[in-house]
């Protein structure tokens, strides 16, 4: 795992587009069924949109109906994390990017099997690498 990726806000703000940057860096939530990638079949990369580490591949992805790109496990071991997150009255749980901290959306128990999981991602916080 690289070192740990630490910007100034200014220098977040200056990078990133407004959604981008109030997903990621504010925790905020794109509307469902509005982002680039929910309904996104091709074979790829997702990437982190702040810093370009490896998150999610296509190979985990499917169709959970929700709106929001979904995905079964992360792309590799610990290349995100997890923290409770007990706003808006209800517990769950937050998934960031490990390398810079971006707030990535949250992970769910009612997944598909075997993993049982549903990582629930904004499409802002992510860069599509499509593979040929
Ligand atoms: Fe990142």
């Amino acid at each position: 795992m690289s070192a740990k990726i630490v910007k100034t806000d200014a220098e977040w703000r200056a990078q990133l587009t407004p959604l981008q940057y109030n997903v990621t860096r504010k925790k905020g939530t794109e509307p469902a069924f509005t982002g680039e990638y929910f309904d996104c079949k091709d074979v790829g990369l997702y990437r982190c949109v702040c810093c370009g580490a490896t998150l999610f591949s296509s190979e985990t992805k499917f169709d959970s109906g929700s709106g929001w790109p979904s995905y079964t496990a992360p792309a590799v071991p610990g290349c995100v994390r997890t923290e409770e997150d007990l706003s808006w009255f209800t517990q769950r749980t937050e998934v960031l990017c490990t390398a810079c901290d971006a707030h990535l959306g949250h992970v769910f128990n009612d997944g598909p099997k075997p993993s049982g999981l549903r990582y629930c991602i904004n499409s802002a916080a992510l860069k599509f690498e499509r593979q040929e």
